[in-house]
């Protein structure tokens, strides 16, 4: 794809955009191909520049149900997914391990891992092949007014500030730009925890198994990344910031320190962090707006639920837009309540269910106190001894709600 803007929509096409995407991530990119498919055309405006997006430092663990969706709008990353086939479970400093493996599960992988970068490329290939309207370096600026049957927003230049700003209108306003910080509708609990990542090297092959260690300072996620593996190192603020400045072999003991010995880990990358709390917005639809992906809820890494998620909200949204009844294709008003109303009914068990089973995660194994520990303990012995618990773990990683 080129760095400059896709199809560049001209001046203020958004006044003609019955639906307008604010936030072009992997989320807002899966609506407008989505919507595509089922024929009906958006306007996609991002406020990064397009090299910003490939660079993002994050690893995704991406679930075999949301491959399978990625798959169907022609926007599978096939060459740099790692697919994970066991997933090892352990404590530190406590008992009780267990193993998932996807030959239990019945499927090929239990997961894939993928660079934000590489998904985001490929979401943004196939964009370009739809001829997809977007706008790159312009932000969304949302006055909350609406009048005549559109939402009244503001499209600035990044970079060139008010003076090129630009009032627009639209049908339905799709917010999807990731995490929002300082939002009163937003509900936030913050974990103290920051995830420093980093791509680090081992004598031994990976063997497409991912680990997630449960540590005091939170949980330490290795994920197989083609001849590397990913590392989620989840730790309080200050001791962020302390493996920041690490230069690389200091990080590599303390990373190995933190682990322990079942993997030696012999070199990494760059590194880089970000702060983590859980961010849920109470109300998913307003008068021709609707929220998808973290921008509607922002989850802790663990278990790698977020985008999974998010895609499965922009998937919902499609479909509610644009039902697959002959009679009913191109709802009129994409923006009518009725439909943004079933939509936010229809992600409300998900999304809560997401959020309850990584907060608990969180909550149960972020600390060191010995009648936790012990219990813990027993829950991963009863993981591995029990293989109907062992599998709804599985499933519920695997495709969310519908693991019920
Ligand atoms: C450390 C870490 C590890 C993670 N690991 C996993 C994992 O293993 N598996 C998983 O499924 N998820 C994981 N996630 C979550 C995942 O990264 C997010 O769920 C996903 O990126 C959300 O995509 P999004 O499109 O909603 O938001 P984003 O990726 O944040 O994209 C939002 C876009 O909106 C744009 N934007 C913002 N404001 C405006 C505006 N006003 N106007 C126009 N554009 C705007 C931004 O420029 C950006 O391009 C992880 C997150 C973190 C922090």
């Amino acid at each position: 794809m080129a760095d400059t803007p896709l199809a560049s929509a001209t001046a203020c096409d958004a006044l003609h955009a019955d639906i307008l995407i604010s936030g072009a991530g992997p989320v807002g990119l899966t609506l407008a191909l989505a919507l595509a498919r089922r024929g009906q055309p958006s306007l996609l405006v991002d406020a990064r520049p397009t090299n910003a997006s490939r660079a993002d430092p994050r690893a995704l663990a991406l679930s075999h149900g949301t491959r399978q969706l990625l798959e169907q709008l022609g926007a599978w990353p096939t060459q740099a997914a790692t697919p994970i086939t066991t997933i090892h479970v352990s404590q530190r400093g406590g008992f009780g391990r267990t193993l998932m493996n996807a030959a239990e599960m019945g499927v090929p992988a239990l997961g894939y891992v993928v660079r934000y970068g590489d998904l985001w490329a490929a979401l943004a290939a196939r964009a370009e092949r739809e001829g997809i309207a977007w706008r790159g370096d312009t932000r969304v600026a949302d006055h909350g007014s609406v009048a005549d049957g559109r939402r009244r927003v503001t499209l600035t230049s990044t970079g060139q500030g008010d003076a090129a700003a630009q009032p627009c209108a639209t049908r339905l306003l799709v917010h999807a730009e990731g995490t929002p910080y300082d939002d009163p509708a937003v509900s936030v609990k913050d974990y103290g925890q920051h995830a420093v990542l980093a791509e680090v090297s081992t004598a031994q092959p990976h063997g497409n198994r991912a680990w997630e260690r449960f540590t005091p300072d939170g949980p330490l996620a290795l994920l197989p990344l083609e001849d590397k593996l990913a590392v989620v190192f989840t730790v309080p603020p200050e001791k962020a910031e302390h493996l920041l400045a690490l230069d690389d072999a200091a990080f590599v003991a303390a990373l190995q320190a933190q682990f322990g010995q079942r993997v030696t880990f012999t070199g990494t990358g760059s590194r880089a962090s970000f702060p983590l709390a859980l961010r849920l917005r109470d109300t998913l639809a307003g008068e021709r707006e609707v929220w998808i992906g973290n921008t509607a809820q922002t989850l802790h890494p663990v278990s790698g639920q977020g985008f999974n998620l998010g895609l499965r909200d922009a998937w919902e949204l499609a479909e509610t837009l644009t039902p697959a009844v002959p009679h009913l294709v191109h709802t009129p008003d994409p923006g009518a309540a009725a439909p943004l109303a079933a939509y936010a009914q229809a992600r409300r068990l998900d999304r809560r269910g997401g959020a309850a089973f990584t907060d608990g995660i969180v909550r149960l194994f972020s600390n060191d106190s010995t009648p936790l520990t012990l219990a813990r303990g027993v829950g991963l012995l009863a993981l591995d001894l029990l293989p109907p618990a062992r599998r709804f773990v599985a499933r519920r990683m695997i495709w969310g709600a519908r693991a019920w």
